[in-house]
């Protein structure tokens, strides 16, 4: 089961390199139609002395498109070398960190979460509308309240209803009784397929949602339902500080996940991933002339330098590697809420996680500033969180315990 293996810097760069060599890149003499190129010369030199040693800079300036989805059918000839690690590394996240079966799953590097998540919601539309003669206004989406705003993003942009299931403030969990009082308003509204989007931990609590809840009341309900798990905080987190759990593959009602590499995996900005089961992504098939194997991603042209560096960092770590990263970060985590537990301010922490969400009262907005806390909304904050990532160490995390003392 386990492809995945760390590797040292010399044989990660060699991978690559041998890959970038592969691809018959805009430095070779066979690539006159393609409308690209590798980066500006006269700004971007490529004999730049360093370049040797850096393959993430090097795949940069090669500048290889990996437009399209390529763990299915054909794909662009041109950038075989490098699709050839992207599909490397959708299958280590497919099978390694959310316990697929080999060879079991498609997916493609995105721009971000909001993508990956969007990719998911026109794929169920575009199934509901296939396969049942579904109108635009027979679909709703619905995630909890605490979910990121890319959902209300997706519902306004691919004509949706969308609704939104109540947490408790404190606990932050949705109920069963919230998920069926939402399902009669809409049924009341005329929708008979739901999009279900679950959390593995949201962006402002790091909350996960009890996602067998929702998979209970549509079967109760006797409605079709499509599931996807939003990971795009959470991903590389959560499967590493929790063994048994019902968000990723091995449960099939599952269907797709979305990652974010460019979150806790610090990875470039335009790292997001999508991966869901086969047979799903011809939902999302356009029929795209120009490029071979046709396209059925969002986004079109994107850079294969993005796929090189969320491989070359869950390859550097290993698995071990990672886990002991997070492990590491949820000890500060720790650390923090038992400062917080002697100066008897309230919070909201996840088991494990690394992001403490503390109840506003008793932090001046003055204190918030300072340290750069995040409120869950601008006017009138109800909560600031702290995000236990690399930069934040325990040094860094004093002088807050300090202010909040006063
Ligand atoms: C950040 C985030 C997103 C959106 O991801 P982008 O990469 O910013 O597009 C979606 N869902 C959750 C839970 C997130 O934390």
């Amino acid at each position: 089961m386990h492809i995945w293996k760390k590797k040292t810097r010399e044989e990660i760069k060699s991978r690559i390199f041998n890959a970038l060599n592969e691809n018959t890149d805009y430095f070779g003499d066979r690539s006159l139609g393609v409308p690209g190129s590798h980066l500006d010369s006269k700004v971007f030199p490529e004999d730049a002395p360093f370049l040797t040693d850096a393959p993430f800079m090097a795949t940069l300036l090669h500048n290889p498109n990996h437009i399209g989805c390529h763990t299915q059918g054909v794909s662009e000839s041109f950038f075989k070398g490098t699709q050839d690690i992207e599909r490397e590394l959708l299958e280590v996240c497919a099978v390694d960190i959310l316990n697929a079966d080999e060879k079991a799953i498609d997916g493609y590097v995105a721009s971000g979460g909001t993508e990956a998540n969007m990719q998911a919601i026109w794929i169920y539309r575009n199934y509901y509308q296939d396969k049942y003669k579904a109108q635009n206004d027979e679909i709703a989406i619905i995630s909890s309240e605490d979910s990121h705003y890319s959902m209300a993003k997706a519902s306004n942009i691919l004509s949706l209803a969308y609704y939104r299931v109540k947490v408790d403030f404190n606990s932050r969990l949705i109920n069963a009784d919230n998920i069926q009082e939402v399902i009669d308003q809409a049924k009341k509204d005329g929708k008979k397929y739901f999009i279900i989007i679950a959390n593995m931990m949201t962006t402002m609590f790091g909350s996960v949602d009890p996602i067998d809840l929702y998979a209970d009341v549509m079967e109760e309900n006797k409605l079709p339902y499509k599931l996807h798990v939003d990971g795009a905080y959470g991903g590389f987190f959560f499967p590493f500080a929790h063994k048994n759990h019902a968000l990723d593959f091995r449960n099939p009602k599952v269907t797709s996940v979305t990652l974010d590499a460019h979150k806790m995996l610090q990875a470039p900005y335009g790292t997001g991933l999508f991966l869901v089961r086969k047979e799903w992504m011809q939902y999302a098939n356009t029929k795209a002339d120009y490029v071979e194997g046709d396209d059925f991603t969002m986004i079109g042209s994107r850079s294969g330098a993005n796929a090189i560096a969320i491989w070359m960092i869950l390859m550097t770590y290993g698995p071990y590697g990672m886990r002991e990263k997070i492990f590491i970060l949820s000890k500060r985590a720790d650390w923090f809420t038992h400062k917080l537990d002697e100066l008897k301010i309230e919070y909201y922490r996840s088991e494990s996680s690394n992001i403490i969400t503390m109840k506003a009262e008793g932090i001046t907005a003055q204190t918030a500033k300072k340290y750069g806390l995040v409120p869950d909304v601008h006017h009138q904050p109800k909560w600031y969180k702290v995000v236990i990532m690399e930069h934040v160490t325990i040094e860094k995390l004093e002088p807050l315990i300090e202010d909040l003392k006063n």
